[in-house]
């Protein structure tokens, strides 16, 4: 067995092999290109091209593709292959810089939401250096972001890049006013914790819920669910240690830090985190991991799914993204320092978050919306649809010391002032955390947890990086115009916790009655599901903010409303269609074939002896009788709103119509066909039960 230290990143044109393969002279200028940003010349991209080609080649790999993010949530490909003719008959390997700069993929079929009018039909996408080239399979894949000719973004990576450079704009005017001249870059960083379920692949099969809209539809409680949270944390399986082996060296191969692994509260629930990095480096790897996630399970006989909400009445998947602001100096902006210095400049860091969180909920909000996220949110086991922030005890502390010139009753007694003095240790303490937190402060970083498990962590850190910079821009403007800067940070500060505090919530955010006081007393919003929050992407606040950084035109957030909505309202409606069809071909003649046998049991009882009461038989094929009854009487309701909302054009009518017809009656129809799996022989059902799924991997 090979160390993994030999072959971690083995399949990554990273630094290492740059340095060995690169002339001294290209490397530089590479080098000045991914880490300034600066323009690259087609000598130096040829140049690379060539040897990002042997390398490639070296491995295996005969294709390349510029790799890319659309708009539909996961990652798109085109490969070409490397080969040229040669006039001898034979062929040569090419691969220019031109080529490696830039592609031209037929885009019509990507969602653009009106952008791409006919006249400009194609896209194209641009190597994106900050990311480094992998090889998939025999492809070489080159990062790239998806623009339309028109130069508008068609994918999640475009504003992500756009968002952290308006974020280090913004942040290194606030350190150039701490006198930091020696940072050149700020940038964020991720670390996305990923769960996912794996279930057996045979019994997946044997679901059209979970094979077209990847979650169940159908099914009753299991016996056994995840009450004895005997499965968290608790040991892995054999099957499933074989599997996350393989997934482990097949992450590290393609450079992927996979650090962590464990099994999750409900049964069949597993956990992965990788070391943080890069935002962006994080993003693309988050669409590897989960692409490859899905790859080593169907090697090992399994699916892994990674829908927000497979199970009803047990736990979902989320993801969490931890994130910090940190400098290329190494200093992690929301770590306290140790010198009243560091500890203003964190502070002043800290509450351009509150501020941004509190300005900019709805975004966030905004950036986890999905029709899946909304069957998690506020279900008892992620965060509810109100964003608010933890800060923990001891720093809500500090800046209520702060916001009331008081005295700082913590470890040491004295009176906040910013400049003189030196914050407590926050220590990071596992049992103090607050689970039930959607954006927590975790020592030296943010997690926010609202992110379902198949969202791309792109939408949320575009979201993230744009809020902070625009605080950070207001802090920024007024502070370089105080002539004196600690008396107009002091006020600063304070103004910024007297109102901002209406965010902060230390208490338990899985309580409803936190959710009255957030709505009715702090006046939080709370968008319970995507179609409620999405027309909030649209509001001249919202516009202003994105657009003045530079973050989205105006035409892109009108096209990804129009694009997220029309996602939202496809999935739903598939899954109707889906129940119409599983009810239709597969529930209702299971039941009305073991209620058939069931009376013709009767029959023959009676036959022998005419007193046999046949208690059994004769109630349960007569409640079975009822509930094939109203079932078939639902689903053909349920067929009629779905093509009332189909009907509707308007894309925002259309998903509340969806929200409130279409959903209520599956919600309807599956309460009928559970209890009727309840009542019909294991035998004579059709799927796997939830108990089959969530207990057969051993
Ligand atoms: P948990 O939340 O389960 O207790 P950790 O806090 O140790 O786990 O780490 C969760 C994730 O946070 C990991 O992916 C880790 O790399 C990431 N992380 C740790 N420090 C930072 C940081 N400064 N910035 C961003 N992510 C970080
Ligand atoms: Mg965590």
């Amino acid at each position: 067995m090979e160390k993994v230290s030999d072959y971690f990143g083995s399949m990554v044109f990273d630094d290492r092999v740059m340095k060995s393969v690169l002339s001294a002279k290209v490397y530089a200028s590479l080098k000045k290109t991914i880490d300034e940003g600066a323009a690259l010349d087609i000598s130096v991209a040829n140049a690379v091209a060539l040897a990002m080609k042997d390398w490639a080649i070296s491995k295996g790999a005969t294709h390349f593709t510029h790799w890319f993010q659309p708009l539909t949530g996961i990652t798109a490909e085109k490969h070409d292959s490397f080969i040229s003719p040669s006039p001898d008959g034979s062929v040569i390997m090419e691969f220019s810089g031109k080529e490696l700069i830039k592609g031209e993929p037929d885009a019509s079929s990507f969602p653009s939401g009106g952008l791409r009018a006919t006249f400009e039909a194609r896209g194209y996408t641009a190597w994106d250096p900050t990311s480094y080239a992998f090889i998939k399979g025999k492809t070489l894949c080159i990062p790239t972001a998806f623009c339309s000719f028109g130069g508008h973004a068609l994918d999640k990576k475009t504003p992500l890049l756009r968002s952290m450079a308006a974020l280090n704009k913004q942040a290194l005017r606030i350190l150039r006013l701490f006198g930091n001249t020696d940072v050149k870059r700020v940038t964020t960083s991720v670390g996305p914790e990923q769960e996912y379920f794996l279930i057996d692949r045979k019994m997946y099969e044997a679901r059209p819920d979970l094979r077209f809209t990847g979650r169940t539809l159908f099914g009753s409680k299991p016996p056994k669910g995840q009450e004895m949270d005997d499965h968290y944390f608790g040991a892995i399986k054999p099957r499933v240690a074989a599997y996350m082996e393989e997934l482990n060296e097949e992450l590290w191969k393609l450079g992927i830090l996979a650090k962590t692994e464990h099994n999750e509260v409900a049964p069949a629930q597993h956990e992965l985190a990788p070391i943080y990095s890069t935002t962006n480096v994080a993003t693309d790897h988050n669409q590897l991991t989960m692409e490859i996630m899905q790859k080593v399970a169907a090697k090992h006989g399994l699916v892994c799914l990674l829908h927000e909400k497979p199970f009803a009445g047990v736990n979902g998947s989320g993801k969490h993204n931890n994130w910090s602001i940190g400098t290329d100096t190494g200093v992690n902006l929301l770590s306290p320092g140790e010198t009243p210095y560091e500890n203003a400049q964190f502070l002043t860091f800290l509450c351009a978050v509150i501020q941004a969180v509190d300005d900019y909920a709805d975004l966030l909000r905004i950036s986890v919306a999905t029709a899946g996220n909304d069957h998690r949110l506020g279900a008892n086991e992620a965060p509810p649809a109100v964003v608010s922030m933890f800060l923990g005890d001891e720093l809500t502390a500090v800046l209520d010391a702060i916001e009331a010139d008081k005295p700082y009753s913590g470890t040491e007694k004295t009176v906040m002032k910013l400049g003189v003095d030196v914050l407590p240790k926050f220590r990071r303490d596992a049992t103090d955390r607050n689970r039930t937190s959607p954006f927590a402060f975790t020592g030296n970083k943010f997690e926010f947890r609202m992110l379902g498990s198949s969202n791309s962590i792109a939408c949320a850190n575009i979201m993230l990086n744009a809020a902070v910079a625009e605080s950070l821009k207001q802090y920024a403007d007024r502070l370089e115009a105080a002539d004196d800067f600690e008396a107009a940070l002091h006020e600063l500060i304070r103004d910024v916790v007297r109102s901002h505090r209406r965010i902060l919530f230390n208490g338990n955010g899985y309580d409803d009655k936190w959710i009255e006081e957030a709505t009715k007393v702090r006046g939080l919003a709370n968008y319970r599901t995507t179609p409620d929050c999405f027309p909030e992407l649209l509001s001249e606040k919202n516009v202003k903010m994105l657009t003045s950084h530079g973050v989205f035109t105006v035409e892109e957030l009108r096209s990804r409303y129009e694009i997220m909505l029309e996602n939202y309202c496809k999935t739903v409606l598939i899954e109707a269609n889906t129940m119409i069809t599983m009810t239709r071909r597969q529930i209702l003649p299971a039941i009305e074939k073991y209620a058939t046998a069931l009376s013709a049991d009767v029959l023959t009882k009676r036959a022998v002896s005419p007193a046999m009461t046949c208690g059994y038989e004769t109630k349960t094929a007569a409640r079975l009788a009822e509930l094939a009854d109203a079932a078939a009487e639902r689903v053909d309701e349920l067929e009629e709103a779905a093509d009332n909302a189909r009907a509707i054009e308007e894309i925002g009518p259309q998903s509340f119509a969806i929200r409130d017809a279409v959903l209520d009656r599956m919600n309807a129809l599956r309460a009928l066909c559970d209890e009727a799996e309840t009542l019909t022989a294991a035998e004579c059902w059709p799927y796997p039960t939830y108990g089959d799924l969530l207990f057969s991997v051993n």
